[in-house]
Order: C-alpha cells, then structure tokens, then sequence
C-alpha cells in the first residue's frame, strides 16, 4: 500500500456529521480515500426483530447520510453493501487495499463480540482499527470504571462516577470535507464462505434472487426501499435521518421555557399531536442525533434561564436526567454483558416466578458464535402459581393485539404497533399490567414484543427500563401499580377520552364518562354508540355492531394476587444467578 491511510469507515450506531468524534479521528488520518461504508449486520437487520417501522426509520437515516456526503463531495455517497461485516470486511480490505478501519464504539453486548472478531480479522489483514466513542454522554466502560467496576443501578450512582469522570464533551463540528473514495468496483457478488454463523444478509422474504446481489440490483450500492426489502409499508408517522432531527431538536430549543422548566412526570401519555415529551429518541438510536449535542444545547438553554434569575428543572426529571437515565442503562449492560438482557445467570436481576415465564436463553458468552447465532433455548421453568400458562399466554396475545378490554392499554399497545412510539408513562402503563401489576408475566416477554415494534429500540433502555418496571431490578415498590382505569385520566379525562378514542376507534362514540370502564356504559347507550362490549376480541363485528372485549380479568383481584406473588418472590430473595434459580431448587423454599 502506498503511504496516506486508505480508510473505511463503518457507519453503524453513528448516522450523522455533527459531533462525529469517530468520523472526526477517521479524517484526521488524512486518507487517501475514504470508503464509507453500511453493511446489513445480521443481528441489526435480521437478529432483532425489527418490524417496518424501524427499517422505514433505518432506511431514511441511510440516505440522509448518503445526501449528506455527496453534498460534502460529490464523489462520495454511502456504499450499502448486503452482507454481515464478518465475512464481508476481510473481502473490502483486500478489494480496496484497505489500511485502517473506523467507526464508534459500541458497548453493546453483541457489538462487543462482533468487534472482537473484527479486530482479529484486521489483525489478520494488517489493518489498523480505530474505535471511538460517541453514543451516549460518557463512555459506558469508563462510566462503569468510575462507580467501582460495578453496574450503574441508579442515578446517583450516575451523577457520582460522571463526577469523577468530568464535563460532557462539548459536540464538535461536522466535517467540511471528506476525501474521494477509492475505485469502488466490486465484485462481491457470489456466495459467502460457510463457516460458523450465518453473518451473512440476503435480502429477506423477497422473491426475487436477484436481490441478493451484495451491492444492489443495480450494482451500485444503492440504499433499498422498503418494497425490495420485502416489507410491508410502514404505518408510522415519525421520521428518521440526521436533517429530521436537527431540525427537530432546534424546534425543542426554541421553546426555551418547555426545554428549561421540562419535568418528565408531568408530561402526559394522553398527549399524541403533538406528544408531550421530545420524541428525539429514535433519532438518538441510531445516531442521527448526537446525545451530546442535545444534551449541551439543553444545558445552555437551562444556564441562561438561571442566570435570569428564572426557576429550572433539576435532574432526574429534567431533560439532561433523561438523558442520564440513558447512560444509566449503557452502564448497566456495559458491566453485565448479554446477561443484562435476561433474568438466568443475571446477578443483578431479581427471579420471579412468573405465570409465563420466557424461554430460557442459555447464552454462551465466551464465544461470539453462540451469542450471534440463534438463542438456544431450554425448556422454560414451570410456573409457580395456580394460573395456567395457556391462561396467561392468552393475556400476553392480547396485551400483545391491543385487545385487553382495558381501554387505555389497548390504546398504548395499539400506538405503539402503529407509530412505534409511545410515551415513557404508557410504557410504564403496559409493561406494569403485563408484568406485575396485572397479568404476571415475564418481563423479557415483553421486551421482545417492544423490541420489535419500537422504533427508538435500544437493548440498553428496553431491557433496563422493563427491568424496573417488573421491580426485578433498579425499582423495588412493587405495591404501587398502575390502574388502566384511573392513569389514564390523571392529565384530563377528555384528553384520556381522545387518545382512547383515536387507536380505539370501535369506542369512537362511547359517552367519555364511560370510555375507561366501558362494561359500566348501560346496553342502549352502547348501541346507540353502535358498538357492543362482547367478547374476547377474537371476532370485529356483530350484525351492525362493532364489537369491543370485555376486560380479560378483574384487575383489582388480579392486582391482588400480583402483589402477593411479588412479596413472595422479594422475600425468597433470589437473583438470577442463585444455584437455586439455576437448578429449579428454588421450589422447595
Ligand atoms: P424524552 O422524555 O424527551 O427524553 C429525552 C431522551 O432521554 C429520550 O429520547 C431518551 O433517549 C432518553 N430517555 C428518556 N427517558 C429514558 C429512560 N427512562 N430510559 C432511557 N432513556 C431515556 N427508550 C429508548 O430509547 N429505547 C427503548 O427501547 C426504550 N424502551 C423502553 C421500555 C419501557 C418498558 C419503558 C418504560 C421505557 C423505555 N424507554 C426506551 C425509555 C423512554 O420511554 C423513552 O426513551 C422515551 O419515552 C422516548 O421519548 P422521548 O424522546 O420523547 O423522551
């Protein structure tokens, strides 16, 4: 190779210019070239159940950064390359004669094995690897180091080693230039090597074969659409790509007193155009916002305010709080690993246990193999209580179809599957009913399902914040449940009555005095309303009337026997890591 860096630099949790520090060390090499790169990680793309509004999301930050290049140097544009980054950088390094490899850090538990591998790949290749962090306020790993080598379980934790650590970096420019890329000619077009997991991409569920090919039907590395994907379009309103979120942050800022006097608890999940909180968080996912820059220009705007004289919202229920909580559960899972994101093995997770508890994962960690390749699952432990898990596996459908006939969950549940978003409180609202405080079901069962639909998806935030909300770790006053007939009405009952009446459109004409509690609505005003409460959501109409389901259980029993079970699990007092959980002996205390 000649003697100026021929670099490639990997795009993955960082789709923005602004505040880049990985991109900033990539240009600092000052290449020759630079190849920037987007390669369909299995575990992203395929792993993680990402439904049609996360990749609507994915694919518009994709071209944004793609615009964005070219509008840096016309020469440039994003190279999206369909295979995994395992068996497809060792062909790029050779391909392009490659001499370093950038990107930002990632601590997550599956990126750590993944970059594990690539570093090894490199190594192989001469390549050098510069990793770089930029995903949350403080790098997890240093943020972990500073509170002790152990988990950040709570925000004072938090605030104490970010102490130690010191300032939030400033955000730093976007780059005003970027080098040409090489000659790009590919071809890669032919069957990766078969060894160990399927790294590999193939363009999913589309019929026709010849969207497999690596660079595009084309051949030009061009950024799908969701048709050659083979998805389904998607339904949500939100937008994805660094321009959105800038924009959509200066919007936040310029209301200088929602940004500086923003209390979370006073936000309501009733609010829905617009949502009452920011919505930044899909953007933060996948780095087209910085948090950084968020975070400073929020601080800026909170120091003026004070400077006036004026009163500010302090962390944690101010704006940079939540971003603290954000770093909270980066912490978490940088010290626990892939254990953060299951209860078995799990030291800092409490056992439950639950009517319906989740499939068993028996993740190997010492090998990245097993930890990318399929969860092998081992029969789950039996349930603990005298509810049949063919019972509570028919709540968790319908927690899961938005058909409790509990009106202001099955409202959540159906925004969240249509929009992908919902507020931080309505997630607080379903994932207490599904788990604790109504039909007792694992949590990780519901991760999953918000894993899929959700389009900020974070495996730090979803697993952290399910945790908390099962009381099985961060959170512990599992007596204080949510009741879905009186939450929903504490910022305004005629605002509760809307957002019920917009994702539940068969209570479009209910009377609002009813529209939480539905089977109190007498037969006549429920036909006049034309509609009927009937059933278990199985069947839409009946005759001219629109059917709703009656409530699957009655909550204030089922609340009972929650807290019961929950005060048996806490005084058993086992985390996921006891013998005890671990051989099912747990049964004979
Ligand atoms: P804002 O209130 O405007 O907050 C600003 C930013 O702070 C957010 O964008 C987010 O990045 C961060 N933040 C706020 N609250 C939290 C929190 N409790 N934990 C972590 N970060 C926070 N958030 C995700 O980003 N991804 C997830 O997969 C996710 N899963 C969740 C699952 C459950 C069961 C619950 C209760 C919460 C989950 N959250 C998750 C946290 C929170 O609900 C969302 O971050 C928030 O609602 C996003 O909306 P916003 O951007 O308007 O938030």
């Amino acid at each position: 190779s000649g003697d100026k860096p021929r670099v490639i630099y990997w795009f993955r949790t960082d789709l923005r210019f602004h505040d880049s520090p990985a991109l900033k060390a990539a240009l600092d090499l000052k290449p020759e070239c630079l190849y920037p790169v987007w390669c369909w990680d299995p575990h992203y793309v395929y792993r993680a159940r990402g439904g049609p509004n996360r990749w609507k999301i994915l694919l518009e930050c994709l071209d944004d950064v793609s615009e964005s290049l070219k509008g840096i140097n016309p020469k440039q544009k994003l190279l999206l390359i369909r295979e995994g980054p395992i068996t497809l950088l060792p062909k790029l390094f050779k391909a392009w004669n490659i001499s370093h490899l950038v990107f930002e850090k990632d601590t997550d538990a599956y990126a750590r094995d993944r970059d594990t591998r690539v570093q090894e790949l490199a190594n192989n290749s001469g390549v050098e690897v510069i990793s770089v962090y930029g995903r949350t306020l403080f790098d997890p790993d240093e943020l972990v180091k500073a509170n002790g080598g152990k988990p950040t379980m709570n925000i004072t934790q938090v605030e104490r080693a970010s102490e130690k650590i010191g300032h939030v970096p400033r955000p730093i420019d976007r780059p005003k230039s970027i080098p040409d890329p090489g000659k790009i000619t590919l071809n890669l077009d032919q069957d990766p090597p078969n060894d160990g997991p399927d790294w590999s991409f193939e363009m999913r569920k589309h019929p026709d074969k010849s969207y497999s090919k690596l660079v595009g039907p084309k051949g030009d590395f061009a950024i799908p659409t969701m048709d050659e994907v083979g998805l389904l379009p998607a339904t949500t309103r939100h937008k994805g790509g660094e321009s959105v979120a800038l924009a959509s942050l200066a919007k936040v800022i310029k209301d200088t007193n929602y940004t500086a006097t923003f209390e979370k608890p006073k936000t309501a999940p009733t609010a829905f155009e617009p949502p009452d909180t920011t919505v930044l968080s899909h953007h933060l996912h996948f780095g087209s916002l910085s948090c950084r820059e968020f975070y400073w220009r929020v601080q800026d705007t909170v120091d003026r305010y004070k400077k006036q004289g004026k009163k500010t919202s302090q962390p944690p229920t101010s704006l940079t709080g939540q971003l603290l909580f954000r770093d909270m559960y980066f912490g978490a899972q940088a010290a626990l690993g892939h254990l953060f994101s299951q209860t078995i093995g799990n030291s800092h997770c409490r056992f439950v246990p639950w009517h319906l508890p989740a499939k068993v994962s028996t993740v190997n960690k010492d090998s990245a193999k097993d930890a990318a390749s399929a969860d092998r699952l081992s029969p789950a432990p039996e349930p603990a209580y005298d509810v049949d898990s063919t019972e509570a596996e028919q709540w968790f459908q319908r927690w899961r179809n938005g058909t409790t006939g509990f009106p202001f969950v099955d409202a959540l549940m159906r925004q969240l599957k249509t929009e992908g978003w919902i507020h931080h409180l309505g997630r607080h609202m379903v994932a207490c009913f599904l788990t604790r405080g109504g039909c007792y079901v694992d949590w990780q069962r519901g991760a999953e399902v918000f894993e899929e639909w959700l389009i900020d998806h974070e495996v730090a935030c979803n697993v952290g914040n399910w945790q908390w909300l099962s009381c099985t770790a961060f959170y512990s006053q599992f007596y204080r449940c949510y009741s879905p007939y009186a939450f929903g009405k504490k910022w305004g009952e005629a605002q509760g009555a809307r957002f019920i009446k917009r994702f539940v459109p068969e209570l479009a004409n209910m009377p609002d005095k009813y529209i939480f509690e539905p089977t109190k609505c007498p037969i006549s005003d429920q036909k006049k309303a034309g509609m009927l409460i009937k059933g278990d959501g199985s069947q839409e109409q009946e005759g001219e009337y629109k059917l709703y389901p009656k409530p699957m259980f009655d909550f204030a029993e089922r609340r009972e026997i929650c807290i019961r079970g929950m005060k048996k699990a806490y005084e058993m007092g086992l985390y996921g890591n006891n013998p005890k959980v671990l051989d099912g002996t747990w049964r004979e205390l």
